[in-house]
């Protein structure tokens, strides 16, 4: 049964990272807003060091299937796991702070997230290590390329196996990877590129491949310009003739006759992956709604909160309906990841709480915009940012429409071909 209370190693957690997110990121949201792909190494350094302290160097939680390995240490502990809801706490935290810099949060990030979900138990040891060393490095995905996005199932980057020197050889271009440039060309980090080792397969073919910061043949050849969170860095990578070894192709190259088991990896890596973001819309929005508040008080509006509904101004009711949005989202992301936590199926949660926690980050911030008027939309104020910031929860790791299939698929127990 999902437990309420929220959990006390998280409540001590949260306190350190308020902290940082009102002194390491708030003062600094609009320098790094103006200031497009300079890289906040000061707040860098400080959660590497701060991580590395207290073992949470990966940034990413086990897997959707939970890691086997971990169970007993967990049974153990007083409490029971709480890895994916303590991240969630986390990138709400950061993201009230600032949901751009938090893109720059040191660690794997979703690229620890696939080592997570489809590596060995071998992988996992050896290509998380580096998020534990010394200096911080940084993880992405890849699977969007030009003529392919919500369809992932189409992507074209190949890998063909050189048997002479037991290596992989990629080609391809990989296009809108978070945090692409920073994990290839600014530390010792890695990105997971999936790519097709047999194109006649379709899904079934599809693969995870660990490619390591300075692999000859990879290069990342634009970065993007951008609405929102600009603090994060958005590229394209292309690979030539790019050779990996054998085993950085994430779990099995065995193509199954009747399974879609490369696919399922990356759906299982969604399902890690989609609540944390609803996670970071939730703290966009838990920031705007505050400083409405504050600027309302300023102006004499208080929120009469026990009153009869049809006794409220407008502005009131509003905020009150913006409250219950965020709470309700919020109860979404906990449910979806305190299944994850304790090893049960949350595909459908975790759909649902990517849908819920895009759309109310994107109402919320245009309401706040448009109660606030004038002094919404001017730079004095952070509301114009996060509004700007806001949209990208609906659009990455599955847009709103395709988050909505993956629901309708589950609640129907349609396959992606009967439903699309
Ligand atoms: C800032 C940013 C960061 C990103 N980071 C990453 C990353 O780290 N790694 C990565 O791999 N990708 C990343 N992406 C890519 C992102 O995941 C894709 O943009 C997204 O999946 C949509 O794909 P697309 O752009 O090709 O749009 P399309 O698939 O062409 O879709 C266009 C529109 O049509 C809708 N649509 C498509 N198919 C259907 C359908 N069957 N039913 C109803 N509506 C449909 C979509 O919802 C969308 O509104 C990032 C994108 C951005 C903007």
């Amino acid at each position: 049964m999902i437990e309420f209370e929220t959990p006390k190693p998280i409540v001590k957690q949260q306190y350190l990272l308020q902290t940082v997110a009102e002194e390491m990121m708030r003062p600094h949201s609009r320098y790094f807003d103006e200031h497009e792909h300079e890289i906040p190494w000061d707040y860098i350094n400080f959660m590497h060091q701060a991580m590395q302290a207290v073992g949470a160097g990966s940034l990413a939680p086990a897997s959707g299937n939970g890691d086997k390995e971990k169970e007993p240490d967990d049974k153990k502990k007083k409490y029971p796991p709480i890895g994916y809801q303590s991240l969630a706490f986390m990138l709400e935290m950061l993201s009230w702070g600032d949901v751009g810099i938090y893109l720059v949060t040191p660690g794997g990030s979703l690229g620890a997230a696939a080592v997570e979900a489809t590596g060995t138990p071998e992988q996992k040891k050896k290509f998380l290590a580096r998020f534990q060393a010394e200096e911080p490095a940084f993880g992405a995905m890849a699977m969007t390329e030009p003529q392919c996005g919500s369809d992932t199932s189409a992507i074209r980057t190949s890998a063909v196996l050189d048997e002479e020197t037991n290596e992989w050889v990629l080609n391809g271009e990989k296009i809108f990877v978070t945090a692409g440039k920073i994990s290839l060309e600014d530390s010792d980090g890695l990105v997971v590129i999936w790519a097709t080792i047999d194109p006649s397969a379709g899904r079934a073919g599809m693969r995870p491949f660990v490619v390591e910061a300075g692999t000859p043949g990879v290069s990342v050849t634009k970065l993007e310009h951008k609405m929102g969170i600009r603090a994060s860095d958005t590229a394209s990578i292309v690979l030539q003739d790019a050779r990996v070894p054998f085993e950085n192709l994430l779990g099995s190259p065995e193509i199954p006759k009747k399974e879609t088991k490369g696919f399922k990896g990356a759906m299982a890596t969604f399902d890690a992956t989609r609540p944390l973001v609803a996670a970071t819309g939730i703290g966009v929005s838990r920031a705007t709604l505050e400083l409405l508040k504050e600027l309302l008080a300023q102006q004499g509006v208080k929120i009469r909160y026990g009153l009869p509904r049809q006794k409220l101004t407008s502005v009131e009711r509003d905020v009150i309906d913006m409250e219950i949005m965020l709470e309700s989202a919020w109860l979404m992301v906990i449910k979806a990841v305190w299944l994850a936590d304790n090893r049960k199926p949350n595909s459908l949660e975790a759909s649902m709480s990517k849908v819920r926690g895009g759309d109310i980050v994107t109402k919320i911030t245009q309401k706040a915009l448009e109660i606030m008027g004038p002094i919404g939309y001017t730079r004095d104020h952070l509301l114009e940012k996060w509004f700007r910031d806001a949209k990208i929860t609906d659009i990455y790791e599955g847009t709103g429409q395709i988050n909505r299939l993956v629901v309708a698929r589950n609640i129907l127990g349609y396959r992606g071909e009967q439903l699309r």
